[in-house]
């Protein structure tokens, strides 16, 4: 794939990184807003004849733009002439340190430094962790606010797959529910997206939804609303997981007694070495563990695919919303992650 810009560092470092549009097969709605296409930066990190890849997927709720993103990229570059990329740890340290945001472009450098790190070990990501990928879960099928006739028609297109995550938030949401009910009676996960305002009525929309066969909900309410998050816990019997709340390690202890589990998402830690250490702490405190993502292509969905042997759930499904996936990777089948053993994420361009 041709990227924009390339830069030759003087280390024999070569880094080419740029923008490709992400056209999306249905339009993607949430409780705060609705978009056809999403515009990515993609990044190539080659030395010795390896090739890492990497994908940002910026994202405007936390004030991330394509530009930004490349900003960023732009500033990181003198870091990778300062450390080498077998020293990843300080090297990743070093990025992680130039700003205290634009985690979707830290994420970008994280995962082709990793991708480059364990190909020139010859192994998968999975392996070097030493995880069994016969322990992928499933993953759900997202089916984003829409009209009861798009809503059945996006179903009917996602029939292998055994449990959805449906996307509320609006004054429609018993409309949504009741049409999915009407062709399936497979689980579901909600996903509110902070769209209740109050704690009285995410009560009263969960106390109906939990009649529905939902397995758990997702941020129910605006993300610095802590204390009624725990007050909605204590008042419940699904599960509440935490999406927006939480973007890293430093997050989740104080989230432990508002919510049953996190919503970790590459682009939001800043990489799969900050999601690992997430994951270690969520497990020390006993909380449930998702793998999300946002819109994005077989790069950064495969990465994340990498780790999810050590989650319970995964909503991994951001390259099966687009039509122009620039690369191929981690494939589902009935809607279980299965990860191959290519080195590194295991992907490769398409064009
Ligand atoms: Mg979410």
């Amino acid at each position: 794939m041709t990227l924009q810009h390339t830069v030759q560092l003087n280390n024999g470092l070569s880094i080419s990184y740029g923008v490709r549009k992400l056209e999306l097969k249905h339009k993607w709605t949430i409780a705060r807003g609705f978009a056809d296409f999403k515009d990515n930066v993609f990044i190539n990190v080659e030395k010795d004849g390896i090739t890492g890849f990497g994908e940002a997927a910026p994202n405007i709720r936390y004030d991330e733009t394509p530009d930004s993103t490349i900003e960023f990229i732009k500033k990181a570059l003198p870091v990778f002439e300062k450390f080498d990329l077998r020293n990843y740890y300080d090297l990743t340290l070093a990025i992680q340190n130039i700003a205290t945001q634009e985690t979707a472009a830290k994420c970008a450098l994280d995962i082709a430094i990793m991708d480059w790190i364990t190909k020139s070990k010859g192994i998968a990501f999975h392996q070097y962790l030493g995880l069994n990928k016969n322990k992928a879960p499933v993953t759900t099928f997202s089916i984003g606010i829409d009209t009861p006739d798009l809503i059945k028609q996006k179903i009917a297109e996602a029939a292998e797959f055994p449990v959805y995550k449906i996307k509320l938030g609006s004054e429609n949401d018993e409309k949504i529910i009741k049409t999915v009910r009407s062709v399936t009676d497979k689980p579901i996960r909600v996903d509110a997206n902070e769209g209740w305002k109050s704690k009285e009525e995410a009560l009263e929309k969960i106390k109906w939804l939990q009649t529905q066969n939902v397995e758990f909900i997702e941020q129910p309410m605006p993300a610095d609303m802590l204390e009624e998050s725990e007050w909605l816990r204590q008042h419940c019997e699904v599960p509440i997981i935490a999406d927006e709340s939480v973007k890293t390690t430093s997050d989740i202890v104080q989230l432990a007694k508002c919510f049953d589990g996190i919503n970790i998402k590459l682009m939001k830690a800043g990489g799969v070495q900050e999601a690992l250490r997430m994951i270690w702490l969520a497990k020390a405190l006993d909380m449930k563990i998702m793998l999300g993502c946002m819109v994005e292509s077989s790069v950064a969905i495969s990465a994340a695919a990498s780790l999810s042997p050590l989650v319970d759930y995964a909503d991994l499904d951001g390259n099966l919303l687009i039509k122009n996936d620039p690369f191929s990777g981690v494939k589902t089948q009935t809607g279980k992650l299965v990860l191959n053993d290519e080195p590194g994420f295991g992907v490769a361009p398409r064009f």
